[in-house]
């Protein structure tokens, strides 16, 4: 009978591997469900100019607050929705989650530009700048300058030329790209070279433990004078301490992100964040020259 050729067929596979199968398969579902529920959120740190004081902008980051689990890091399920059609689902819920909250922000009198990670399969995903414009044109109030996207060079990044078309879209709307964990990828040069990007993010790996590791420091300096000669804007990533900030801007990189700074907070904490920051001004601080 067909039920016991399939059932032979079924005995073929490696039954471990095939509880590997179901196992993703569950955790695939219960993510789909996640999102069903709204039990994603996002995080938001803030960017800041460290001689200016100006807090240009935050970044997203998403979150699965978890109803048993607490709140989850994006580690403990990106890498499972990667490739699945549920990895766009998420991503066109990010983009969409950022743009409503510029929305909120405005109303406060906030003006920055908000990020959001994009993943390099949702980039090369067709038609998506048509649905960005779409998504953009439902909240007309919103600058599009004030939206950026934050792309990975990575392998599946290949097509660079696909690439290359669908960034020039977005940015003919006015939207922004930055690219994230600069230096971290093989052929960080030809990302570089290729990629309009507005502006490139020095990965935190380097810039953590810059002061300690001579190697770190001479990649961060390498990475300045190259964006320099290109006039190409910079942000430093992992800026964990003050020290690290006034290094920072010795070097004459003036933008930072990291833990010395703000960590990650739900949105409703960025206004008095953003007030406490300027009153308190604590860059004055962090520009003063370092003795060296
Ligand atoms: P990323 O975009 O490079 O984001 C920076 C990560 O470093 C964040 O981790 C942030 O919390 C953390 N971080 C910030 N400042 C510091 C610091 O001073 N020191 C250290 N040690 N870490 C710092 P998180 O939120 O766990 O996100 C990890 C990665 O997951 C992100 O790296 C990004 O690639 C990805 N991700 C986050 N949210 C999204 C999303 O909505 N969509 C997509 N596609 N990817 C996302
Ligand atoms: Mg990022
Ligand atoms: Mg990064
Ligand atoms: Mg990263």
């Amino acid at each position: 009978r067909a039920k016991d050729a399939g059932k032979n067929r079924y005995h073929l596979f490696d039954p471990e591997l095939d509880l590997e199968v179901q196992a993703r398969r569950s955790k695939l579902k219960n993510i789909e469900k996640a999102l069903r529920n709204d039990e994603f959120i996002l995080y938001y740190q803030p960017k800041v100019n460290l001689v200016s004081g100006k807090v240009i902008g935050a970044e997203a980051l998403i979150r699965w607050q978890h109803p048993v689990k607490g709140i989850l890091p994006p580690a403990a399920f990106l890498d499972l929705i990667d490739g699945h059609d549920l990895e766009i689902d998420i991503g066109e819920w990010v983009i969409e989650s950022v743009i409503k909250q510029i929305v909120k922000w405005n109303k406060a009198g906030l003006f920055f530009q908000v990020s959001a990670n994009l993943s390099a399969n949702h980039l090369l995903k067709e038609g998506f700048s048509e649905r960005l414009r779409e998504m953009l044109n439902r909240y007309p109030a919103v600058r599009h300058e004030d939206l950026e996207l934050e792309i990975l060079e990575t392998s599946t990044l290949n097509d660079l030329d696909q690439a290359n078309n669908v960034l020039a879209q977005c940015r003919n709307m006015g939207v922004r790209f930055a690219l994230d964990d600069f230096g971290t990828g093989y052929s960080s040069l030809t990302y570089f070279q290729r990629l309009p990007v507005d502006i490139l993010k020095i990965d935190q790996s380097f810039v953590r433990d810059m002061l300690d590791d001579p190697n770190d420091l001479d990649i961060v300096e390498s990475i300045l004078r190259l964006a320099q000669t290109f006039n190409r804007p910079v942000i430093a990533e992992g800026v964990e301490t003050l020290e690290l900030g006034a290094m920072l801007v010795q070097l004459g990189c003036q933008q930072a992100q990291g833990y010395g700074i703000a960590r990650p907070m739900p949105a409703e904490s960025i206004p008095s964040w953003t007030s406490q920051w300027q009153e308190t001004k604590p860059w004055l601080a962090i520009s003063k020259p370092v003795g060296k």
